[in-house]
């Protein structure tokens, strides 16, 4: 008789739409794990935490809700605290796993410790489902290895056909039962103290779905989404989606019906568009590994870029010249979300007013962001640094005229005290080493 299955849960943190969860149903026992990883909380290679408290406050809310789910059904929610290769291999010897079933990760780590599991474990079989894109990779009308090197060569592809995301699964109504002697470390991810814009877990996802398409939002989406402070001018999904509360097919099904039953525009188009984009940075992450966090890209191209560590200071805690960007990191820090304008804005200002290595203005995202994505995060600043995917190269923001433009009356800047904070930055000849 097969032992039983391990259900890893990694960017895929909800039952509805779950193809892991749907793989794993025909098991006889079932053990449900989360891997909470002590490097998250340790200073990395940038000296940054990879888990702010943002998004570690968020994840706890994600986690006890998947929990709840689960017990719903019979079933728990493992914890470890250890890296996930150790984490994997304990609870495979001692439970006697015989299959791992999984989200399809696009980051290269996430990978690498399935790679490692396979040689410590060669008969156990791995199932990786597709639970974080809107499609699956054989329905790409391209092998991975010939991904178009720009969005717009790829959303030309996935729109000729036109591909479709495949039907949203829905949550199961039952689930194989637990093995109890397997016990959970439980673990309390540290530090509470954050203001709380977003509800994690499937609930706070399904209030919002509720609420955006309920509403006329998604109507005026393109009118409104370079807005910089506020609830209501883009849809604030990403943050449930970076972590899986929320499936993308679950999001564009509620787009199509709200173009069903409402109305479809350019706007309805327009989020759909900004799926697209999400979804081409996860293939291009898939596609491109570890080349995903290389400074030079994946093409090998020279970023512009030094290091000063003044000047990133002064950016990371918004004390730069330019004021419309110290109350973008200023909102940031205090909230752990910063619009799509407003990321372009200080990434631009980070690589060519500051001259800094982007990989750090990276680094400071994935701590600070309560919706980082390796993969639109990544990709986005690979991206604005002029070595990923814009056929255009640099992209340098005029950063008065796009204030003068998406802050015209000054409030975001007044709201998040910008100009207050602003310095001269220091003289940084000492510290100028080229780095490329
Ligand atoms: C430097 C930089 C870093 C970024 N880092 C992240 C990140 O870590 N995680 C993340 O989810 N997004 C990231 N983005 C993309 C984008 O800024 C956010 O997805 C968006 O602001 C989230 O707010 P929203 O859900 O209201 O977006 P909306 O404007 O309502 O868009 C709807 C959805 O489309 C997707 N989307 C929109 N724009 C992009 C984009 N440029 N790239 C990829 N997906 C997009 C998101 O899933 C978003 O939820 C980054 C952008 C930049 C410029």
């Amino acid at each position: 008789m097969p032992g039983p299955t391990l259900l890893w849960f990694t960017n895929n943190l909800r039952l509805d739409d779950n193809p892991a969860i749907e793989a794993a149903l025909d098991a006889e026992k079932l053990i449900c794990l989360f891997v909470v990883e002590p490097s998250w909380s340790r200073p990395n290679r940038y000296s940054l935490r990879s888990l702010g408290s943002h998004r570690r406050l968020f994840l706890q809310q994600t986690l006890d809700d998947l929990d709840n789910s689960l017990r719903q059904l019979g079933q728990r929610l493992i914890l470890r605290y250890d890296t996930p290769l150790e984490s994997l291999t304990s609870v495979v010897q001692q439970a006697g796993v015989s299959r791992i079933v999984t989200s399809q990760h696009p980051g290269s780590y996430e990978r690498q410790t399935l790679k490692a599991i396979a040689s410590r474990f060669p008969h156990l079989e791995i199932l990786e489902l597709p639970c974080h894109t809107l499609f699956a990779s054989e329905q790409l009308p391209f092998e991975l290895e010939k991904l178009p090197e720009s969005f717009s060569a790829f959303r030309r592809k996935v729109e000729k056909q036109p591909l479709l995301p495949r039907t949203a699964i829905e949550a199961p109504t039952q689930l194989p039962s637990l093995i109890s002697k397997l016990e959970s470390k439980v673990v309390e991810l540290p530090s509470r103290e954050t203001t709380q814009y977003f509800s994690g877990g499937e609930k706070g996802a399904r209030a919002q779905l509720d609420y955006y398409f309920s509403s006329s939002l998604p109507a005026s989406y393109k009118e409104t989404r370079n807005g910089l402070d506020g609830w209501d001018y883009s849809s604030k999904f990403s943050a449930w989606l970076a972590n899986g509360a929320l499936s993308p097919r679950r999001l564009w099904q509620r787009i199509d019906q709200y173009e069903a039953e409402v109305v479809a525009n350019e706007s309805t188009y327009w989020l759909k568009f900004e799926l697209l984009w999400r979804e081409y940075f996860q293939w291009y992450a898939h596609r491109y590994a570890s080349k995903l966090f290389n400074q030079r890209g994946p093409f090998d191209r020279s970023p512009l870029t030094t290091f000063y560590p003044e000047r990133f200071k002064a950016w990371c805690e918004g004390s730069t010249p330019y004021p419309i960007v110290n109350a973008a990191m200023r909102q940031l820090n205090a909230t752990g979300y910063m619009s799509n304008r407003a990321r372009q804005l200080v990434a631009s200002a980070f690589v060519h007013e500051l001259g800094l290595d982007w990989r750090y203005g990276a680094a400071y995202f994935e701590q600070q962001l309560i919706d980082y994505d390796v993969a639109s995060n990544w990709g986005n600043w690979q991206y604005l640094a002029g070595v990923g995917a814009d056929p255009r190269g640099h992209r340098r923001f005029d950063l008065e005229k796009q204030a003068s433009i998406y802050d015209a009356d000054g409030s975001f800047t007044a709201t998040w005290q910008g100009r207050e904070h602003c310095h001269p930055l220091p003289n940084q000849d000492y510290y100028d080493w080229p780095v490329a």
